[in-house]
């Protein structure tokens, strides 16, 4: 006879923000998940800025002392800077009152490599179960998932039974590569590329703008980020067209030298000429997103379903935001109360992908029409609006109405850009 193996209640797959910030939440309610994560920890990883509401998402789970104890430097906002360094505008990391007035505050500029140990660390304090390993497989019976297949570091294969897998797995896009979601759609910013590093002793803003994040516009989808690590390290990156970067026929490090220089005046005055203190990397191809990201047995939170452009830091928010609404359905679902729906999450990802159409309308209008945009972002009639959008003040019918989106919205109309996704199916 074979042994009878557990069935677990939750199997996570990616150790990132999106997997342990689940694993926290479903840990907070009491709850054991599994988490297989294919990279041992610290590992690099790009996605080092904060929106307002990401860091509400993870005071909420109880990480602000760790992060302050770790000196993470403060961001109170963003500058962006426009074409040859002559306008600027601001964008205050800002939360409501429970009066609904807008109020300043803070958020972190987070060191990946050690971000992710730290919020690994603590859901293994607080009792996951971590393994380290890459999954290979879904078990999948009858269209319903009910597990998963591993395989250990020293290539041993193990396997897990689960009530529930959540796909936390990024850009490694897990499940949509073995088919179990609906298949992976280019985004409208897919064929961009980023080349990024770090540079120590860059100038900064003074006094308590010191840690904000700064972006530099050349030209549409031509830009520059800059976003301070600790006292000494700053995140440089450039994100161009990726045949723009193939004509230039140039090494990653000599080309991102090269821009940070001419790419706006304002970017290069501090900029020092010293060597980078991390390899020059880059990513392409990031941008795409999946219709049906969840059914029986499964749901994805992160960018294992949907990432759609890097400029204004939204990449963390949504992980930990997902993670944060995902878990009361799950809850919901592991305590039999969604049994016999045809897609138990059906819900979830209506709400959540409404949130995420909102950004990619906010993105379409910031390429595509940045006077109109700039306009938007000035008018003090508009401002706490596009305020809350920046924040991740995203959530439920209440943004959906807002006169900003609309106006956006039927800017975009007018120009033949109703959906929020681009119909393409990567190969
Ligand atoms: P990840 O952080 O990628 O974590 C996924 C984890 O899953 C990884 O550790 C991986 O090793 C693991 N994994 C994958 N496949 C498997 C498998 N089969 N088995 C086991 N483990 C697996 N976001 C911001 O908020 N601010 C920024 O400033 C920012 N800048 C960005 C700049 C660029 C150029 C790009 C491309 C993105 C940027 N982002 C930014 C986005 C941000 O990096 C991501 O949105 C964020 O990391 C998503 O978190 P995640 O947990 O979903 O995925």
């Amino acid at each position: 006879m074979s042994p009878i193996s557990k069935i677990h209640d939750a199997v996570i797959v990616g150790g990132g923000p999106a997997g342990t910030a689940t694993a926290l939440n479903l840990l907070q309610a009491g709850l054991k998940p599994v988490l297989i994560e294919k990279e041992s920890f610290p590992r690099y990883h790009i996605g080092e800025s904060l929106t307002g509401e990401c860091g509400a998402c993870l005071r909420r789970l109880g990480m602000e002392e760790k992060l302050v104890a770790e000196k993470n430097p403060v961001k109170w906002g963003v500058t962006v800077w426009g074409a040859n360094g002559k306008n600027q505008f601001w964008v205050p990391v800002a939360e409501r009152t429970e009066e609904g007035k807008i109020r300043e505050t803070w958020t972190w500029q987070v060191r990946r490599s050690r971000f992710d140990q730290l919020l690994l660390d603590t859901a293994i304090e607080r009792g996951l179960d971590y393994r380290l390993g890459e999954a290979k497989e879904p078990i999948v019976q009858d269209g319903v998932v009910k597990g998963l297949r591993y395989v250990t570091p020293k290539g041993n294969a193990e396997s897990l039974d689960a009530r529930l897998v959540i796909d936390a797995s990024g850009q490694g896009t897990f499940l949509a590569n073995k088919g179990v979601t609906s298949p992976k759609i280019r985004g409208r910013y897919d064929r961009q590329l980023a080349v990024f590093s770090q540079i120590n002793g860059a100038t900064r803003d003074p006094g308590d703008a010191a840690d904000n994040t700064l972006i530099f516009y050349q030209r549409k989808h031509h830009w520059s980020w800059f976003i301070p690590l600790d006292s000494e390290a700053v995140s440089v990156g450039v994100v161009v067209p990726s045949d723009y970067f193939s004509r230039q026929k140039k090494s990653k490090q000599q080309f991102l030298r090269d821009e940070l220089k001419t790419l706006n005046p304002q970017l290069a005055w501090r900029i020092p000429d010293t060597p980078f203190v991390e390899e020059v990397r880059g990513a392409s191809n990031y941008s795409y997103h999946v219709d049906t990201f969840t059914g029986k047995g499964f749901l994805c939170v992160g960018d294992s379903h949907r990432f759609i452009d890097p400029i204004f830091s939204f990449g963390l928010f949504f992980a930990v935001k997902e993670a944060e609404i995902s878990s009361r359905w799950i809850l919901r679902y592991l305590d039999g109360k969604l049994n016999g729906a045809h897609n138990p999450f059906q819900d979830y990802q209506e709400y959540v992908d409404r949130a995420q159409d909102i950004i990619q309308t906010l993105m379409d209008c910031f390429w595509g029409f940045p006077l109109a945009f700039l306009r938007l972002v000035h008018a003090p009639a508009t401002w706490d609006q596009m305020i809350d959008m920046f924040a991740g003040r995203l959530y439920g019918d209440v943004p959906q109405q807002s006169t900003v989106l609309q106006a956006m919205r039927k800017l975009l109309a007018e120009h033949g850009q109703e959906s929020p996704h681009e119909a393409a199916v990567i190969a």
